[in-house]
């Protein structure tokens, strides 16, 4: 499998390639960043050029090797990947002592060895404890990936033991220039910067949501937001429809358009006093919306029509005593 090197990700790959050619690769990796930046991807890429028995000369895997044909086919004896052995569930403390009792061994096809740890902030205390053994015992010529789209989840004594490889996501700019090359979608680049937003700058978790119904979505969402703030929804029927798509997008859609009316309408003051009541019009909105989103977020038993329609019907009533139109 050779894998792709996405344009966001090209500063990190060369900070590596020059540690790969000084022989000075870290013991640990921390692979962070949002969801839809193609982490696992780039670990993998990191992973064939470490083991690659005839690197080319920009560092990359060769594709050909005896270690490359062996990682392709998912047999490398020098590589390990932990994850999950169910999804959704922790990585249990004993696939990390069976990593702890390989990594006793010398590699046997390359040079070095590669472990892939993903995701990282998926573990109970004792697996953590048991993985920060591991980083404080290193072995020579192994090379350990962790990979999080939450750093915040893993322990800092974990976090300090490993080089941040924080993926940043591209600008807006670089983004839709990828997404205009890389997808066949007919969406215009205003809805697509909209997507973009709500994806948190990651272009493949536009990919995603243009293959399946979230454009849809996405547009129901934001015609339904302006009729609320005109007060000509029904609360019921609209929390109804609301509950039938994932409730944290939508509330984080939300979250995004009151910002934008915020932004403009800054913008537009000072000294317009129907400019500065609209924004505390705003800023009282945005407030509920914080505060949805932290009890549907909780671990609470709550009731979500029922949240969603006195959501609703605050921010009616916000709308209704300062109209913002
Ligand atoms: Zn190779």
């Amino acid at each position: 499998m050779l894998t792709t090197l996405y344009p966001w990700q090209t500063s990190l790959w060369q900070q590596l390639c020059q540690q790969l050619q000084r022989n000075r690769l870290p013991h640990a990796l921390l692979v962070s960043g949002v969801k839809g930046l193609a982490k696992n991807s780039f670990a993998q890429h990191i992973v064939a050029s470490v083991l690659c028995l005839n690197r080319s000369e920009d560092q990359s895997a060769c594709g050909d090797c005896h270690s490359c044909q062996l990682l392709n086919a998912g047999s490398h004896p020098d590589h390990i990947e932990i994850m999950p052995e169910e999804a959704g569930k922790q990585i249990k403390i004993e696939q990390i002592r069976n990593l702890r009792d390989k990594q006793q061994l010398t590699p046997s096809v390359s040079q070095w060895k590669t472990i892939i740890i993903s995701p990282a902030d998926n573990m109970n205390v004792s697996s953590s404890n048991s993985l920060l053994k591991l980083l404080e015992e290193p072995q020579q010529n192994t090379v350990l990936i962790l990979i999080t789209g939450h750093p915040e989840n893993l322990p800092i004594t974990i976090k300090s033991r490993c080089q941040n490889y924080h993926l940043l996501s591209p600008t807006t700019e670089q983004a839709l220039d990828w997404l205009s090359k890389n997808s066949d979608n007919n969406l215009d680049s205003e809805t697509m910067a909209k997507l973009l937003q709500l994806a948190k700058g990651a272009p493949l978790t536009v990919v995603d949501m243009m293959n399946g119904s979230v454009v849809e979505q996405y547009l129901q969402v934001e015609q339904d937001f302006n009729l609320m703030l005109q007060n000509a929804v029904n609360p019921i029927a609209l929390s109804a429809s609301w509950l039938k798509y994932d409730l944290i997008t939508v509330l984080n859609q939300l979250q995004y358009m009151i910002r934008d009316r915020m932004i403009k309408s800054v913008s537009n003051m000072p000294n317009n006093t129907i400019e500065s009541a609209k924004n505390s019009v705003y800023w009282q909105i945005s407030d509920c919306i914080v505060k949805v989103i932290k009890l549907v977020s909780s671990q609470n038993n709550i009731n979500n029509t029922l949240l969603i329609e006195d959501f609703i019907v605050s921010v009616m009533r916000i709308t209704n005593s300062n109209p913002t139109n």
